[in-house]
This record gives structure tokens, C-alpha cells and sequence, in this order.
């Protein structure tokens, strides 16, 4: 009876699983109605597919995928060259790979809505980039290249639609360098002297239909014109009671890391294309493309038995469906492999499930499991509607376990799996991040894994259901169930961790040259599960600069958590070295050593994201000077320049709307704005007059950047005289900084800053530069990327008011500080550093 079920490769199964059973949010199962299941059943008819090529999450045509996926019932697929790392977070302080790994699930929750899936290449997404050449040089042309023409022998679309030109027009390195890899990638995956190494793989060269560039009107760049064919991507779909533009309105408004909220839209609205290569089409995207069962041969019979089970479909009953489903899965199930065949495959289960209201689910009421642990697992099924249906077996970890009872109509059946998670089980890590990368891309062990959007689940299981005397295989993961207070029930995935992780604090240490005495490392370790050493040994750094203290008591439970101090003596004047904290110990008699820590970020839009890495502290011997004692910190987007400042010897006050008045603004040396503080606090701007008095009153206040968007000259009032943010930028952390007047103050006091002070700079220069400064402000820094004609100078203007100095700045000390960089600090210093206060002799 088993034996003729079809195997399934694991990766088809894991789209299936980010498709189909959970909604939007993610964090609970997704139903169908009678009327979705009647969509889905009318999708089991087409057999055609998109592939959508841009840079970003959020570069791509949400409508266009709703339109593709939703109306028209094609595969349809999104592949994002990056994962969004470089971009700036609306919603907290994760940046850099953290900030990917959101927008990677905000990608995902997009596609959930929009009904397209989700791909991307090991491309790492390093900022902003000018040119597309950077852009592929620091990716590596031929590694990404390599991706794309993967992901499409993979997916092999019958249509590729590239979002961005290959020129100047794209308003961004990565997105024209998307351009150039989906045209050239086009031609590539059907040469089989390209990437030979794909064959072992088990694709084959895959030449589709044609490419064509999706043209566009924004950002003041209209690219459309009359004699471009169009297609209207406006439609209403009843079965969904939504129009496209209120479907892509949703789906577009996940990618709340960017602040990207867009309001719903009805009525017509066209998409115009352009031909790149391939066969020219002159109506439709699809133009000569078979779309229908007739592409695959023997297989004839098949459409007009899905025709059959429309026709006869019941709104009031879709269980009687149920046969016709089951019966129709047998027979796709006996035919040749082939992509069709098993992407169909996938989608009919769901639907057999939907309409049989047959509620299927796996999970575990932990959050997490340590290696060398074991793992209990509820499989429940309920058969809702009373289909003839029996339960032959449960398989899980590759076990199969024998059940062999029917389902009566509306009964819970439960059987629960314990099982156990060898200590040499793979970690939850998410699998771009599992081995070092490189500068401009990730690297990746596995290569059948590239393209991916995350990893399969930690378990997945099976349910081997006979419906209708036909045995249908059914895959759910193992989810964390439970139920929060106030967020009701939830399902988050589960994660696989190591039984101890560590991690230090702080991340950056400062020691002000000459500094003699020590400091103190917090190591602190967390096990996750119960631990029974007799001892333990909390270290850092390896060689002799190794500390190390062992502790005879390491007998914890599950989340308990153990801090111990190690001392720091100071690195050798002006160097700077790396702290790595690990902690040994026995877990069942096996000596161990763990050195990695664990993040978890969460978020309601998104399912809980966990990933590892070996925590670092940065100690760092810097010849800095300040004055002042106190700094008041105005909370912006999210940063971590508060921990900076501390390091610098201050203390931090965060201050909001309440604070500001002259009495509790005085006490303060400088008052710190953080990244986008005007973007996200409107009464900034009607604080205005209070925090300029302040500096007449021989204050020092410094704004960090600030978006164009919502803070022009127009909407907030940020100096004492007006000044405009620009787009301007220098992306390229090499670039040289020409010191404009050397005895401009923010250089001189109280440190002397050089060019050298530029050195080490990581990611970029700076952004959202200050322009047209009126009179009175004062610029200080002349910087620009390669290949441009003149200096930019608003990195870092002042201006004097009163008795005091307002500082805006456009240089990306968020970036910075946390990295360490000795001159950024220095800097920063002097910013924050009250020209009308003494200096601080404290070491
Ligand atoms: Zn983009």
C-alpha cells in the first residue's frame, strides 16, 4: 500500500510548507474556504510559470506576482538577488545579516499573501552601490551569476521578467547588476557548457520562453511608453472578494522593517514590458507558451477531470470533492516524474485537506530543543466532515509508526512521538550564515541549498491518510504550540540548539590610552536544556591572552542562566583585539565546548527568528579626550550609539517628548539625536523652539541622519537655520575625506582628528548628506565614490547659535561604534564633547 506513494525531494516539499498552511502572520494555521478551494482546485489546471529577477526585498511588483499567482494561476516566483542586509530598520536596532534575516521572513510573509514563492542567490546585500560594476565585482560575477542560472534550471520558468535596465535608470548598482545577471542567466541556463556543476544536482539546461523588463513610472523616472505592451494587472477576483491592488497592497505592506505601508487600490492598471531576448511576444507575457495539461504528453484525460470536479463542486459541501481529489492524486502520482507533475502533487493534498476539513497538525510545546535531548511530538488529525478516511501512518525523523485506525466524523486522534535529538544533529542555523562569509557574498556548504529561501524545518512529519481508498501522503513541520494570554494561540517554528550558549558584554570596550587598570568581561551562559556538570570552565581568548575561571557548581536547568567576570587588561596603546568568550563543561558525560551564542528576534509580523554566532567583544585602546559628563539621548529608529557613548566614560540619559523643557534639557553636556529620530517622532519638530533654546543657552545638540522622506525642509524644522537632506551618499568606506578648514573645531577639540581617523571604516561612508546649507552653517568634510567628478560636503555640518553649537550628521557612526572603529570614536568625541566645558582628565 506504501509502497507505490510517490517520494517527494525535499525541496518541493519545503515550498509546499511555506505555502500552504499558515496565513499571513504566520503564527497560526491557514484555512480555505469553499470558495479558495475552488480557486485552488482551478489552478490544478495550469501548468506555467514566472520567474520575477530584482536586487531587494521590495523591489519586486507585488501586483504583478497577485496577478501572475493569484488571477491567472501561474507558478510564480521571486528571486531577490540579496536579502536586504545593507538597508536601514524602521522597526529596531537589527542590522547588517540580523536585518536580512527579517526581511527574508518579511519576504516570505509577502509571498504567503500575494501566492508567489520566494528565492534568492548568496548575494550579499552591502549597502548602497553606485555602479554596477562594483556591485558585481564584490558579489563575484560569476559565483551570482551561477545562482541565478541555478535557481532557474530549479524552477524553470516559462517567462523572465527583470525589474531593473542594465543602466543608470535601475538607481542602484544591485538593481541594474539584477538586470545584467537575468539577461545574461537567460542564455546561460540553457547552455550546457555553463555551470556543469548544476548536472550532479539533478537539473538539466532549461531555455525559457523569453525575458522581457518590466518598465516602470517611479521615483521620478518614467521608463513606460505607449508602444510597450501592457497588461492589466487591476483585476477584481470574486472568489477572493479582493482586487489585485488590494491583494499586492498587503503583501507589499510586509515589508514593515522598511516602513513600506501602502494603501489598497481598485480599477484598471497596466504593466508595460519591454523584449529582451528570446521569442517576441505581442499580447500576453505567456504568448505561445502551453499553459494547460497538454504540455505534458499521456496526460490528456487529466484537465477534463479537473473540469469535472469544478462542475460538480459544492459550495455548501467541498467534501464531496474529497473522491474526485484523492482519485485524480493517484493518477498525477502514476505518472512520470516531472516538475509539473510534482508540483501538483503538492498542492492537491492541501486541498483534498481543505475540502475535507480534515485538520492535520505536529507540535511540540517547546520553543526549542538542545541536541542530545529528546523531543516530544503531538500529531493530531481530526476528520471534520466525515470523508470515508483512515489513518495508515505517522512518520517522523524517518521512522515510520503504523496507526491503522479509520477517522470517524469530528473525533480528535492524537499519537504522540518522543524522540531523540543526536548531539551531532545540525543546529537551527540558517544555512547562508553556517559558514564564514565573504566580503561580498555568503558562502554556502551545501550547494543543492543556494536559492532557498530558509532552512526546511528542524522535523517534518508525515501523514499517510487513506481518502476515499486512496492513500494521500500529507506533510506538516513540527511547530511550537502555544497559547499566549494575549496574542491567543500560536505556532512558531521550532528550533534546534546547542544544550549551552554563551555570549559577553559589553561588545565594545574602551580603554583611553594609558588607561592602566583593567575592566571586566561579563560571560554568561545559558542552557537550554538540563545540564549536569560538575564543573566548568568560563574563557576567553586563546594563547596567552587566554583568561580563564573555572566554576565547580555548573549544575542547571533548563533556562537557567550563569554570569561570571573575567578581567580585561588593557590592549597595547592604539590596538585593538578580539575577546572570544567560551564556556566548557559535560553534558551526559561528553566534555564540551560551546562558543556560540544565540539571537533570537521576534516580531507579530513575522515567525520567530533564531540564529547562531560566536559572540565577540571588541577591546580597543583609543586616544580619546572628552568634556561633559552628561548626554541626553532622544531614541530614534533604533541604534546602538547609546552603548558607544557610555563607553566613552559618559552617562546616558534617554530622554523623550515629557523631557523636553528647559529645566531637564539644561543638565545635559549634549543631547544626541538617534538615526531617524525625526522620521519617527513628529513632535520633534514641534519641540523645536524648547531644544533651540537650549542650545542658545550654550547647549550641543547632534542629529544623527535623518530620511528626505518625511523630514524635508517642509515637514520638520531640525537646525537653527533651514538646510535641506539630500539622497546624497558616499558608499564607498575607502574613499578618501578631504578635511575641508584643519582648524575647524569639530576637528581640533578636544581631539585632533586626521585623515587617518577615516581608516577601518566599515560598510559606507555616509548618507542622507546635508545640502544648501544656509549661511552660517559650516561644512567640514569633503568626501565622494569612485568615479565622481566633485566632493560631497554635507556629511558633517555645523553651526553656532547663541551660546552653543547645533551638529548635523550624515556619516554613519551607527555603523561605526559598534564595529569598533578607533576614529569614528574620536570623532564622536569631539561632537558630543561641549566646547564649553572642561576637559575630562579621568583615564
Ligand atoms: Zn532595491
Amino acid at each position: 500500500m506504501i509502497s507505490h506513494i510517490m517520494k517527494f525531494c525535499i525541496s518541493l516539499l519545503l515550498a509546499l510548507i511555506a505555502l500552504m498552511p499558515f496565513t499571513a502572520g504566520a503564527q497560526s494555521p491557514r484555512t480555505l474556504t469553499s470558495a479558495e478551494i475552488f480557486a485552488g482546485i482551478q489552478r490544478l489546471k495550469v501548468l506555467g510559470s514566472v520567474l520575477y529577477v530584482a536586487a531587494h526585498p521590495d523591489d519586486e511588483n507585488t501586483r504583478l506576482l497577485a496577478c501572475l499567482a493569484r488571477e491567472r494561476h501561474l507558478r510564480t516566483g521571486y528571486l531577490s538577488l540579496t536579502r536586504g542586509d545593507g538597508g536601514q530598520n524602521l522597526i529596531g536596532d537589527e542590522q547588517g545579516i540580523e536585518l536580512g534575516l527579517i526581511r527574508t521572513q518579511e519576504l516570505l510573509a509577502a509571498r504567503r499573501i500575494d501566492g508567489a514563492e520566494q528565492f534568492f542567490t548568496r548575494a550579499f546585500d552591502f549597502g548602497f552601490s553606485k555602479s554596477t560594476d562594483e556591485a558585481l565585482r564584490t558579489w563575484g560575477r560569476e559565483k551570482i551569476l551561477g545562482d541565478v542560472v541555478w535557481v532557474i534550471r530549479k524552477f524553470q520558468p516559462d517567462v523572465i521578467v527583470t525589474r531593473f535596465p542594465e543602466d543608470s535608470r535601475a538607481g542602484h548598482g544591485h538593481h541594474s547588476a539584477s538586470g545584467v545577471l537575468a539577461r545574461e542567466a537567460f542564455t546561460a541556463a540553457a547552455d550546457p557548457t555553463r555551470f556543469p556543476e548544476h548536472f550532479a544536482l539533478g537539473v538539466k539546461p532549461w531555455q525559457a520562453k523569453r525575458i522581457l523588463w518590466n518598465t516602470f513610472n517611479f521615483g521620478g523616472n518614467n521608463t513606460t511608453s505607449p508602444d510597450q505592451f501592457r497588461i492589466d494587472v487591476g483585476g477584481y477576483l470574486p472568489l477572493l472578494g479582493r482586487s489585485l491592488g488590494e491583494i499586492s497592497a498587503e503583501s507589499r505592506s510586509q515589508h514593515k522593517s522598511q516602513g513600506f505601508g501602502v494603501p489598497s487600490s481598485r480599477g484598471a492598471s497596466l504593466e508595460y514590458f519591454v523584449h529582451l531576448l528570446g521569442d517576441r511576444a505581442s499580447k500576453d507575457l505567456m504568448d505561445d507558451v502551453d499553459t494547460r495539461w497538454s504540455r505534458i504528453a499521456g496526460t490528456q484525460s487529466i484537465e477534463s477531470r479537473i473540469d469535472d470536479i469544478l462542475r460538480g463542486f459544492s459550495l455548501s459541501n467541498p467534501s464531496a470533492s474529497a473522491a474526485g481529489l484523492a482519485s485524480l492524486y493517484k493518477d498525477i502520482a502514476a505518472l512520470p516524474a516531472s516538475l509539473w507533475r510534482d508540483a501538483k502533487l503538492k498542492e492537491i493534498p492541501e486541498l483534498i485537506a481543505a475540502a475535507a476539513g480534515l485538520y492535520l497538525e505536529a507540535t511540540s510545546n517547546q520553543p526549542i530543543v538542545a541536541q542530545d535531548d529528546s523531543l516530544t511530538v503531538s500529531m493530531q488529525v481530526n476528520n471534520r466532515s466525515g470523508i470515508r478516511a483512515r489513518w495508515i501512518s505517522s512518520r517522523i525523523d524517518g521512522r515510520d509508526t503504523a496507526i491503522g485506525q479509520a477517522l470517524a466524523v469530528n473525533r480528535n486522534l492524537t499519537v504522540m512521538h518522543t524522540l531523540h535529538v543526536p548531539g551531532d544533529r545540525p543546529l537551527s542555523q540558517p544555512y547562508w550564515l553556517a559558514k564564514e562569509m565573504e566580503r561580498g557574498s555568503f558562502s554556502v556548504a551545501d550547494p543543492s541549498m543556494i536559492g532557498m529561501p530558509e532552512n526546511p524545518p528542524a522535523y517534518t512529519t508525515r501523514f499517510l491518510i487513506e481518502v476515499e481508498g486512496v492513500p494521500v501522503e500529507f506533510y506538516r513541520a513540527v511547530m511550537h504550540k502555544f497559547t499566549d494570554p494575549v496574542k491567543a494561540e500560536r505556532f512558531q517554528p521550532l528550533h534546534i540548539v546547542p544544550p549551552v550558549v554563551v555570549n559577553a558584554a559589553p561588545g565594545v570596550m574602551v580603554f583611553r590610552s594609558g588607561q592602566t587598570g583593567s575592566r571586566s568581561l561579563q560571560i554568561t551562559a545559558a542552557a537550554n536544556t538540563r545540564v549536569n556538570s560538575a564543573a566548568a570552565v568560563f574563557a576567553w581568548g586563546a594563547g596567552d591572552r587566554r583568561q580563564s575561571l573555572g566554576d565547580t557548581a555548573f549544575r542547571f536547568g533548563r533556562g537557567e542562566v550563569r554570569t561570571r567576570s573575567l578581567s580585561v587588561t588593557p590592549p597595547a596603546a592604539g590596538s585593538k583585539s578580539m575577546l572570544m568568550p567560551s564556556v566548557e563543561y559535560k553534558h551526559h558525560g561528553n566534555a564540551q565546548t560551546n562558543a556560540l551564542a544565540l539571537s533570537e528576534i521576534e516580531y507579530d509580523h513575522i515567525p520567530v527568528i533564531r540564529y547562531f554566532y560566536p559572540d565577540r567583544t571588541t577591546a580597543l585602546s583609543v586616544q580619546v579626550s572628552t568634556t561633559g559628563r552628561k548626554i541626553g539621548y532622544v531614541r530614534g529608529a533604533g541604534d546602538k550609539v547609546p552603548e558607544a557613548i557610555t563607553e566613552l566614560g559618559y552617562e546616558v540619559t534617554f530622554i523623550g517628548e515629557e523631557d523636553m523643557q528647559p529645566a531637564v534639557l539644561r543638565q545635559f553636556d549634549a543631547i544626541v539625536t538617534g538615526v531617524r529620530a525625526y522620521n519617527v517622532h513628529p513632535w520633534l519638530d514641534t519641540r523645536h523652539s524648547v531644544l533651540m533654546d537650549y542650545v542658545a543657552q550654550g547647549g550641543n545638540l547632534v542629529v544623527q541622519y535623518n530620511t528626505n522622506s518625511f523630514a524635508g525642509p517642509a515637514k520638520a524644522r531640525i537646525g537653527p537655520m533651514p538646510f535641506n537632506i539630500s539622497r546624497g551618499r558616499v558608499t564607498d568606506e575607502f574613499s578618501a575625506v578631504n578635511i575641508l578648514d584643519a582648524t575647524d573645531p569639530l576637528l581640533n577639540f578636544p581631539n585632533r582628528i586626521t585623515p587617518a581617523d577615516f581608516d577601518g571604516w566599515v560598510q559606507e561612508r555616509g548618507i542622507y548628506f546635508a545640502e544648501t546649507p544656509s549661511g552660517g552653517y559650516k561644512t567640514v568634510l569633503g568626501m565622494r565614490d569612485p568615479g565622481e567628478s566633485s566632493d560631497m560636503t554635507g556629511s558633517l555640518i555645523h553651526a553656532t547659535h547663541g551660546k552653543g553649537r547645533f551638529i548635523y550628521t550624515g556619516l554613519v557612526f551607527f555603523r561605526q561604534l559598534p564595529a569598533g572603529v578607533p576614529g569614528a570614536y574620536r570623532l564622536f568625541a569631539n561632537l558630543i564633547s561641549n566646547p564649553n566645558a572642561k576637559v575630562n582628565d579621568r583615564k
